[in-house]
């Protein structure tokens, strides 16, 4: 059984079809898979035409596995457009500075369709009466022999399963939180998992959709960097073969951008965008707004609340007890080399993978 189908819950599942193990289940709170990975899709487009509201980049160099994966779903990928000036936004009443535009290296490697298009790919994979969706996993249950999985619908109906493994691919911190052990998880495990900090969890996105990228008709890259807000960082968010579009993740807190009026953060971001890039800059074709921090199976208080890191991985399971080995996290934050990251999504959802194929080698 896997419960979250994020892209460790869908890949494990991709593999485990790969092993020729169809005796798997995934549950997912969510009414559709993907967890952090989101898009924003512009109206009447073509199927290129989407745009990331959650991760952007990889790095295929640095991220062997994961490039793997993409090229061999041949997914075609593009860097992140970067040439040219970028600005630096100080002050509201000084303009803002163009300076030398900062390359990345490696760059930062997107995918055409954006991440979504590694969501439908590796579903494709998935027989989809596997993947239940809408349906929260509540409590686990050992019972000396088997795992007992109760689970529940957004309309209250629920469900219980049975298994042999559990694999947790929800965040830890969710997982602690969310639901119950009996017996219960030890106590130093229970709480190494709620001091995990989720990845990016308290972090919004703005997104502005445009016919053309008019920035770089000026010499702009579409980067910027602004101690003004409410985006504290710009980047070009154009799609080859689709529209032009620049996104920015908000400088504003959670709890601040949370007390605002939707259509107050709207305006002040295309008026920050004014500022930057120019009247053009004013008539999106389409504008999007993604706050995670309001996913409730995704961002908890805690989030809100803390600081931002890449904390060590907690342990994957229980050192001693009913659970060990039994129960195992899979979601990224449980990944060793790129915790928080998608490719460290993909190397705890392997790790989990290559352990159970050892136990019952075909
Ligand atoms: C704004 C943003 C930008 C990012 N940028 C990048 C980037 O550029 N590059 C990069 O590498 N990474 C980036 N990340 C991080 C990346 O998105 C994550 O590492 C990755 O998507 C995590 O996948 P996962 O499957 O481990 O977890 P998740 O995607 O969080 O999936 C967990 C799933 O579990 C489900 N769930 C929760 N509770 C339950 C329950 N009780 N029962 C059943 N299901 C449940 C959730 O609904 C969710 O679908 C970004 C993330 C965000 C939000």
């Amino acid at each position: 059984m896997i419960v979250g189908a994020g892209l460790a819950g869908l890949y494990a599942a991709y593999r485990l079809e790969q092993c020729g193990m169809q005796d798997y289940l995934i549950v997912e709170a969510r009414a559709i898979p993907g967890g952090r990975i989101g898009c924003a899709v512009r109206a009447n487009s073509t199927a290129v035409d989407r745009f990331d509201l959650g991760p952007t980049w990889f790095w295929p160099t640095l991220q062997p596995q994961l490039n793997q994966l993409v090229q061999g779903l041949g997914l075609k990928c593009f860097p992140q457009h970067e040439q040219g000036e970028m600005l630096l936004e100080r002050a509201a009443v000084s303009a803002p500075a163009r300076m030398r535009g900062y390359v990345s290296e490696p760059p930062g490697m997107r995918l055409v369709g954006g991440m979504q298009s590694l969501v439908d790919s590796i579903c494709g994979y998935i027989d989809p009466q596997r993947i239940r969706t809408g349906r929260r996993a509540k409590a686990l249950r050992y019972n000396g022999e088997r795992i007992e999985i109760d689970s529940e619908e957004g309309c209250g109906r629920r469900e219980s399963f049975v298994a042999k493994h559990v694999w947790l691919a929800l965040p830890p911190r969710i997982a602690a939180r969310d639901l119950e052990f009996e017996p219960e998880l030890p106590h130093a495990l229970q709480r190494q998992w709620s001091a995990t900090p989720t990845w990016m969890a308290p972090h919004a996105k703005y997104l502005a959709v445009y016919d053309r990228p008019f920035w770089r008709e000026d010499g702009l890259s579409g980067e910027a960097r602004s101690l003004v807000g409410p985006l504290g960082e710009i980047h070009d968010a154009s799609m080859p073969g689709g529209s032009a579009a620049l996104f920015g993740f908000f400088s504003l807190p959670a709890n601040q951008r949370c007390s605002e009026p939707i259509e107050r953060l709207y305006a002040n971001c295309r008026e920050q965008l004014i500022r930057l890039f120019g009247l053009p800059a004013a008539a999106p074709a389409a504008e999007f707004i993604k706050d995670w921090a309001l996913e409730p199976f995704i961002a908890t208080h805690a989030d809100w609340l803390g600081v931002q890191r890449h904390a060590d991985s907690p342990d994957e399971t229980a050192r001693f007890g009913s659970w060990q080995g039994r129960l195992r996290g899979i979601a990224s934050e449980w990944s060793t080399h790129f915790p928080g990251y998608l490719a460290g999504a993909i190397e705890a959802a392997e790790g989990a993978v290559m352990s159970l194929t050892e136990l019952n080698p075909r």
